[in-house]
């Protein structure tokens, strides 16, 4: 009985492993073939409804299976590096579709990219996000880095000097679902953040008397002690909205003002027509 279970997980095993293999391959043919394109999420000031910029989120687009969401691929993506590749690509056709609308975008346009720990392991990095910014005119563009605890960002000299020089750039670190993962506070003493992403699961308790809500008011009092930005994600209901209003969270995101859409529609949606000069925002 031993024997034939050593070899039915030996067989459970091999299968596992020769099928994440195909998986990383197929991953690997659709970077090279260029199938992961940026949607574009509007971030907006949560009390006027002005359009402030835009989360990018991936989106796998499959000649077969058609339009694959991120948590599909992006933790193999992640484990298996090809993550490095696919956000540079990202960054390359976000910078080429902004550039194609420049006039419309409001000023100091905010663009955020979600950045994994593999993209940390070399000073590549910064020089990715020198070439993204250096096409625009000054003050057109803030980039934001958006860090999980997906994976934890190794604590080395390497890593401090990496975050050092970003800011030196002027390129903004946002803590992403903060209070969800083991690490935020250490990554709020290590590095330099700019702004807090609330996860949307204390969003979503907004206003209610539940410990979410209460975690909710003390992330953003926390924020207004270190001087940080708040970004409330999964904003779907306008009395999420008005609580967050009232609590002083200056940016928001979510279904409420919009879900994430190719750049086209995001343009059609959010920027006003390129005739209008810049600077318009679009409220919302
Ligand atoms: P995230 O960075 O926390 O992004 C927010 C997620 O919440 C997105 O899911 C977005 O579509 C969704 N969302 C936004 N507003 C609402 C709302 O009002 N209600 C609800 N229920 N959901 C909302 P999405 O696009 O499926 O992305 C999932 C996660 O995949 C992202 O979570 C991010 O961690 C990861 N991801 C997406 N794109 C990239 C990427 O280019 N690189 C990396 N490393 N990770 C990515
Ligand atoms: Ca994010
Ligand atoms: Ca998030």
């Amino acid at each position: 009985l031993l024997a034939l279970l050593g070899l039915l997980s030996g067989y459970a095993a091999r299968r596992f492993l020769s099928q994440r293999n195909s998986l990383t391959a197929e991953l690997r043919r659709a970077v090279d073939a260029g199938e992961f394109v940026p949607f574009y999420q509007p971030v907006v000031l949560g009390e006027s409804g002005e359009l402030a910029g835009a989360e990018v989120l991936v989106r796998w687009m499959h000649p077969i299976e058609g339009i694959i969401p991120p948590n599909q691929f992006i933790p193999l993506a992640e484990s298996s590096g090809l993550i490095v590749k696919m956000t540079y690509q990202l960054m390359d056709r976000v910078q080429a579709e902004l550039l194609g609308q420049l006039p419309s975008l409001p000023g100091r346009f905010h663009i955020g990219f979600n950045i994994s720990a593999a993209h940390c392991t070399s000073m590549e990095l910064l020089d990715r996000c020198r070439a993204f910014l250096k096409p625009f005119p000054p003050e057109s563009v803030v980039l934001f880095l958006e860090l999980t605890e997906r994976e934890a960002i190794p604590a080395t000299p390497m890593t401090d000097e990496l975050f050092r020089q970003l800011d030196e750039m002027g390129v903004q670190v946002a803590l992403d679902d903060f209070g969800t993962g083991n690490s935020s506070l250490e990554y709020l003493q290590r590095f330099t953040v700019n702004a807090l992403k609330i996860d949307q699961s204390f969003v979503a308790k907004a206003g209610t008397e539940t410990l979410s809500s209460h975690i909710l008011d003390i992330i953003v009092d926390l924020a207004s002690r270190l001087e940080l930005f708040v970004v409330a994600e999964g904003v779907e209901t306008a009395m999420q909205r008005e609580y967050l209003n009232k609590l002083g969270v200056e940016y928001m995101q979510g279904y409420l003002f919009g879900r994430p859409v190719p750049f086209t529609e995001f343009a059609a949606t959010h920027l006003p027509p390129a005739s209008n000069g810049a600077g318009d925002r679009t409220p919302i």
